[in-house]
């Protein structure tokens, strides 16, 4: 792991803010701190750092509205959302917003740095081995940019997550074969990480929310009952 990976921590509550850059600094990373949501945000935008951890119930300006802010201004940096325990809502809700990944607290050190790893490498295998010819990929109504980070479809623009842009290439990749939810999760997860079957489920409706004209008679992403997801370009 690069010594220079940058995490930005966005913590209301003293203690675990503390912890948290202890845990992370002790681990090599470059960590910035901040203990309400305006100044999370603006050192965000002025530091860009590789991962934000991003508390929800925040002062000054909660989490989905920096979140909301970060990706409308198409900052690069994954985002591992901090969030209560049974916020169920808050979970749909930060995916839709171009969440990367959530832990639930109280969460353990271990289990975050699992997660952010995670994201670091699913981030680190995008950007290389990027052929210009890849960046720009086109179905249907649809032209996905993987370097911006976007999907234009009938004139509209709309911003995709790390998890978005993966889940999709891996999509692309398999165009015409069906895929078992534990497959797509495998391809695009990968193994050491926790996310169940319904994590899938509930990416597979985000990404036809953006790319799907009729989202609820998809032409694109296509579920095949039992078994999982079938793409068609
Ligand atoms: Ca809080």
């Amino acid at each position: 792991m690069s010594p220079k990976t940058r995490i930005l921590v966005v913590e209301d509550e003293d203690p675990l803010r503390l912890a948290l850059c202890d845990a992370l600094r002790a681990e090599g990373f470059d960590v910035l701190e901040a203990a309400d949501g305006e100044a999370g945000l603006a050192l965000a935008l002025r530091e860009g750092p590789d991962v934000v951890l991003l508390d929800l119930m925040l002062p000054k300006r909660d989490g989905y509205s920096v979140l909301r802010a970060i990706r409308e201004d198409r900052l690069a940096s994954a985002v591992i959302i901090l969030s209560a325990r049974g916020e169920e809502w808050d979970r749909v809700q930060g995916f839709e917003y171009g969440a990367d990944d959530y832990v639930v607290k109280p969460f353990s050190t271990r289990e975050l740095l699992l997660r952010l790893r995670a994201v670091l490498r699913r981030a680190d295998g995008e950007a290389p081995g990027l052929a210009p010819s890849d960046r720009k990929v086109r179905f249907g109504e649809c032209e996905i940019d993987f370097a911006a980070y976007t999907v234009a479809r009938a004139g509209a623009r709309q911003g995709l997550s790390r998890q978005e842009l993966g889940l999709l290439r891996v999509f692309l990749e398999n165009s015409g074969k069906v895929l078992a939810r534990e497959t797509l999760l495998d391809l695009a997860w990968g193994r050491d990480e926790f996310p169940t079957t319904r994590t899938v489920d509930m990416h597979v409706l985000k990404l036809r929310k953006k790319i799907e004209r009729d989202p609820e008679d998809p032409r694109h992403i296509v579920t095949v009952h039992g078994v999982g997801y079938r793409f068609e370009r």
